[in-house]
């Protein structure tokens, strides 16, 4: 996506703010990473502020996957790899979490480490549940589980949880 399109753009001095923003804002939501078009359409600070705004609103799933998480140091040790889940929205689904362990799954998405609670999408051969661990915690187990579902919802699911939709 980048590739012709920096050609483009680089061939155009003269671009303004507002187009510039435009052309980044759709790579973005057609899934090039923010790091990346900064450096195709040389975006600067108020650029990308403006972008991730845009993002954020129209994508927030999107802006989880392709923006930067913002300065390193408000992350600790962030290998910066896994997505974080964004703040629980108002009006979101409340999940059931149950503590009961049903059984040995097999790990196929996880947020980052470097946050306090950690989600994990598990397959159970074809049934799909989301384990959540957490620091402990009055009242709150620190290992529970959610979901039982075939793959397609688990999906929808996991995106919800990690865009603050569901929690
Ligand atoms: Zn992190």
């Amino acid at each position: 996506m980048i590739g012709p399109l920096s050609g483009e753009i680089l061939g155009r001095p003269g671009l303004e703010a507002g187009e510039r923003r435009a052309e980044a804002i759709q790579c973005i939501l057609a899934g090039t990473t923010i790091a990346e078009v900064r450096t195709a359409l040389g975006l600067d600070a108020a650029d990308e502020r403006a972008v991730a705004d845009h993002v954020r609103k129209a994508s927030p799933w999107m802006a989880v996957v392709t923006l930067d998480p913002g300065d390193p140091d408000d992350w600790g040790d962030c290998p910066g790899i896994s997505p974080h889940p964004g703040p629980p929205l108002p009006g979101r689904t409340e999940l059931f979490w149950c503590g009961e362990v049903p059984g040995l799954g097999r790990v196929v998405e996880h947020t980052c480490l470097c946050i306090m609670t950690e989600y994990e999408l598990l397959s159970y051969g074809g049934t799909y549940r989301i384990r959540r661990t957490t620091i402990p915690r009055a009242g709150v187990p620190t290992v529970s589980f959610t979901g039982g579902w075939r793959r397609p919802e688990a999906y929808e699911w996991w995106f919800r949880l990690l865009t603050g939709q569901a929690r």
